[in-house]
């Protein structure tokens, strides 16, 4: 069970429900593709599964000899067990050792599942995580289908809410009304969950932190004629560069202030055309194709360059975001530190939300064309200077 972590999960259960992370492209692509063990699924597992094989062989042997005897017993044959059976099956690599050790576990505990006492405890955790499995399993099945781009992809998402749908209403005929109904309510709050929470995994990837050793400053919603130049000089005072994400229509309007952005070395990311933070979230395919791949054309007629990151007005994507970004080669990016800087009016309230605990490996979300938007960049860069030196006080 000797397996370096390198925190990306294994199982399915900890791949869906144990926290990982998808990561900046560039960054998860040079990852090699067998994967190792999440620290978190590493810990659990190393945990479980000794202490399963000592309650296995302990019940077991109590039920024959005198029940102290019996669980003495099972201690040095348990540590025996983990380190020989591996070698006799020639399980070499820890991670096929943890799948046999896994199986097994969870092959006594369908068998033992009736049993009393620590027993039937282990059973029941091991089928209870088993199950917990295959609904991970359906889960990831599910976005593996919603991963298909363009045209083929809208269709399929289409379907597949109709078919929800369809569904909720089957269950209304046979089980009645009051079940259809919170079938069809809670495929709403689901749908409602995946297109409004800016985190939500459920309809394809999404940035939220980088596995860059420092922390990433996105500004949203420029260019800016006032801002973008103040915000590109504290940027070069720190030494620092950031992702401008754009509005297409105000690249249109304020085009020499887009090209300024990367002139000075900074990338440039898609915010829609019209940035319709009310009502992207429940835009048609077509109306999500025109501001996607409007802001698009827009960008890279002005300054030359195609963006590669999409990021959805108010962080809201809708059903169709990812298929239309797939076709665009955009990945939508979110942040994971925000602090309301596009209505608070004190940046002293905004950097105290932004600035503790913030870390390299995050990205932080800012906005230009605010009464504040200088100030709170000098706070963040500052503490971002101070990190990259690692010689943080406060
Ligand atoms: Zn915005």
């Amino acid at each position: 069970m000797n397996q370096p972590p390198d925190n990306r999960a294994v199982s399915p259960l900890f791949r869906v429900f144990g926290g990982e992370e998808v990561r900046v492209a560039a960054d998860a692509r040079e990852t090699s593709n067998s994967r190792g063990m999440h620290l978190g699924e590493y810990r659990a597992f190393s945990v479980l599964i000794p202490l399963t094989l000592f309650v296995a062989i302990g019940a077991w042997l109590s039920s024959m000899l005198v029940t102290i005897a019996g669980w003495l017993l099972a201690i040095p044959i348990a540590i025996l067990a983990l380190n020989i059976l591996p070698f006799v099956l020639f399980a070499k690599s820890p991670l096929t050792q943890w799948r046999m050790w896994s199986s097994l576990c969870l092959l006594w505990a369908i068998f033992h599942c009736r049993s009393a006492g620590l027993a039937g405890l282990f059973s029941y955790t091991w089928i209870a995580m088993m199950v917990m499995g295959v609904v991970a399993d359906c889960i990831l099945a599910f976005q593996e289908l919603m991963a298909f781009p363009g045209k083929c992809g809208i269709v399929w998402r289409i379907s597949a809410v109709i078919l929800l749908h369809a569904a909720a209403i089957a269950v209304g005929f046979k089980f009645g009304w009051p079940w259809g109904i919170a079938g069809a309510a809670a495929i709403a709050a689901g749908l409602c969950w995946a297109v409004l929470n800016p985190y939500c995994q459920w309809l394809g990837p999404v940035y939220r932190t980088t596995s860059r050793d420092e922390i990433l400053i996105t500004i949203d919603d420029g260019p800016d004629p006032h801002d973008t130049p103040l915000l590109l000089d504290l940027l070069d005072r720190h030494e620092t560069k950031a992702i401008f994400f754009m509005i297409g229509e105000k690249v249109r309007a304020h085009p020499e202030f887009a090209r300024e952005v990367i002139r000075r070395g900074h990338d440039i990311g898609n915010h829609t055309l019209t940035h319709p933070a009310g009502s992207f979230w429940c835009a048609s395919p077509w109306r999500t194709w025109r501001e996607i791949a409007g802001g698009q054309q827009a960008i890279e007629e002005t300054v030359g360059k195609k963006p590669r990151l999409f990021r959805a007005p108010v962080g809201h994507r809708n059903l169709f975001t990812h298929p239309v970004a797939k076709v665009l080669g955009l990945e939508v990016m979110a942040w994971n530190r925000r602090g309301y800087d596009a209505v608070e009016k004190d940046a002293g309230k905004v950097l105290a939300r932004i600035l503790p605990d913030l870390t390299n490996g995050d990205i932080v979300l800012l906005h230009e064309a605010t009464p504040i938007a200088a100030e709170v960049l000098a706070g963040v860069l500052a503490r971002a200077v101070k990190l990259s030196h690692g010689k943080i006080t406060d």
